[in-house]
């Protein structure tokens, strides 16, 4: 199979040569890819030959995707992947090693156990204290938090569920926090109205008086207030929650303290930004995702929690075919919400081990710095910059957006068919439109900048 293989290599190593040339955004119709998909595989009727199967593929993906890779995708939290983590992927498919059990995959869950207990002790958990896991995202990291601050606060919620607590549970967090929550109150059975909504001040930060207030009085109304998510990256702009006050609030109504740092987390491993997350070393819970500024592909989040009791009582269960573990070892099967489980971790092992802590560190700081150079150009150019964050994501408006003349969609658009670089639109609080631009990628560069910032320009026009 070696020139089947050399066509892999090949479509990936030429990808990123060709990528800043690539259109960013695909223009097809369902159709037309449905029809393609039609012709050669209906049925699935005649084998294919791998080669031109892999050649068809490559092809299909190169035209028909919105290329989150390319340097000027200035768009969500979806990253350029460092070399080492495709390799990895390689690596996992092929050996396909199973980590519901550590008896099964000795050498695959040492290395997720290491790299987690580095990134353990960048958020200042004690490695040997907390429990830690590779998830399939934010959103299996955010849900295992939920489940473990309500295994905790209600012995029976795990064997009689919410009504056999009697209790009605509450949920704060900031209405610039992310919608993964939506789902986890319907699937946890707190339901969606559990969530209590808290507002945010001028800064787009979480209010910790209106948080306080809202705990307040929904204990005197006889809720049960159960924990506050506080966002460290928020997805629209970019925000840092309050974390040392929201600490304090939490201990002393004695709340679970849970910071969903999906995309923010990794600002712990740049020296120069972890101040800025300073107090995520007193949650009981964080959220962290590889797959965001990690750059590392699809899906790789992670879970850190300070209670190991709640995840054993959650997730434990007594499987009689399952081979017993060594001592001083654990079975994922039995602490996470995954039965199976890939060998998530070893992308993340692998961008670290090849550009080590320092080099990670470099590429958080230089993707800072092209978005502290994208905000000022902005401004430079007369676009009004609307967040304040330490953070690479910029949100912005004009006086002819703020006028009605275009909507940031219109201008997104033009932007991407210019190739100028993929934005979104995005309605920050009070329903303002806005225009949003994250750097996402460690290829992007002054002269992508530079780009973006001219295209911006064209697609107002002249006034
Ligand atoms: C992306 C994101 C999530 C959801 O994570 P997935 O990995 O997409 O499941 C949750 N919270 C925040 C702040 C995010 O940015």
């Amino acid at each position: 199979m070696h020139r089947e293989w050399r066509a892999v290599v090949e479509t990936v190593t030429s990808h990123y040569d060709e990528i800043r040339q690539r259109p960013i955004a695909p223009t097809v119709s369902p159709a037309e890819i449905r029809e393609h998909l039609r012709t050669r595989y209906a049925d699935f009727a005649e084998p294919v030959p791998l080669e031109v199967l892999v050649n068809d593929v490559a092809a299909m993906l190169g035209r028909w995707t919105l290329h989150v890779t390319h340097p000027r995708y200035f768009g969500l939290f979806n990253p350029s992947v460092r070399p080492a983590s495709v390799m990895a992927d390689t690596l996992v498919a092929a050996f396909n090693p199973q980590l519901a059990v550590w008896a099964h995959a000795p050498a695959a869950c040492e290395i997720e156990r290491l790299a987690l207990g580095f990134l353990a002790s960048r958020l200042g958990f004690e490695p040997g204290i907390c429990a830690a896991a590779f998830t399939t995202g934010g959103s299996e990291a955010n849900f295992t938090a939920v489940v473990a601050a309500l295994t905790r606060a209600f012995p029976r919620y795990g064997r009689q569920g919410l009504t056999g607590t009697g209790a009605r549970p509450t949920v704060y967090l900031s209405e610039e926090s992310h919608h993964s929550f939506h789902k986890i109150a319907h699937a946890t059975g707190i339901g969606r109205d559990a969530l209590r909504i808290v507002p945010v001040d001028e800064h787009l930060r979480l209010s910790c008086s209106a948080l306080a207030n809202q705990i307040t009085e929904d204990e005197a109304a006889g809720l049960h207030p159960l924990m506050v998510v506080a966002t460290a990256g928020t997805t629209a702009a970019g925000i840092i929650d309050p974390l040392r006050e929201t600490a304090a609030i939490c201990g002393e109504h004695g709340l679970w303290f849970h910071v969903d740092a999906a995309w923010g987390g990794s600002a712990m491993l740049s020296p120069a930004l972890a101040p800025h997350l300073a107090g995520i070393e007193g949650a009981d819970s964080v959220t962290w995702d590889a797959h965001k500024w990690l750059s590392v592909p699809v899906g790789a989040g992670m879970i850190f929690c300070r209670h190991r009791a709640p995840l054993a009582q959650a997730f434990g269960v007594d499987a009689s075919y399952v081979p017993r573990g060594a001592a001083d070892t654990e079975d994922a099967y039995v602490t996470t919400m995954q039965w199976s489980r890939r060998f998530i971790g070893l992308k993340l092992f692998m961008a670290l081990a090849e550009l080590g802590a320092e080099g990670y560190g470099a590429m958080i700081d230089r993707q800072v710095a092209m978005g502290r150079r994208l905000r000022a150009a902005l401004e430079a150019a007369g676009w009004t910059i609307l967040n304040q964050t330490p953070l690479p994501v910029v949100c912005f408006t004009h006086r002819r957006l703020e006028s009605g003349d275009l909507t940031p969609a219109e201008v997104a658009t033009r932007v991407s068919a210019g190739q100028d670089g993929w934005i979104s639109a995005v309605l920050l609080p009070g329903r303002r439109p806005a225009l949003r631009a994250c750097i996402t990628s460690f290829r992007t560069d002054e002269a992508d900048v530079a780009r973006l910032v001219d295209g911006l320009g064209r697609a107002l026009g002249s006034d």
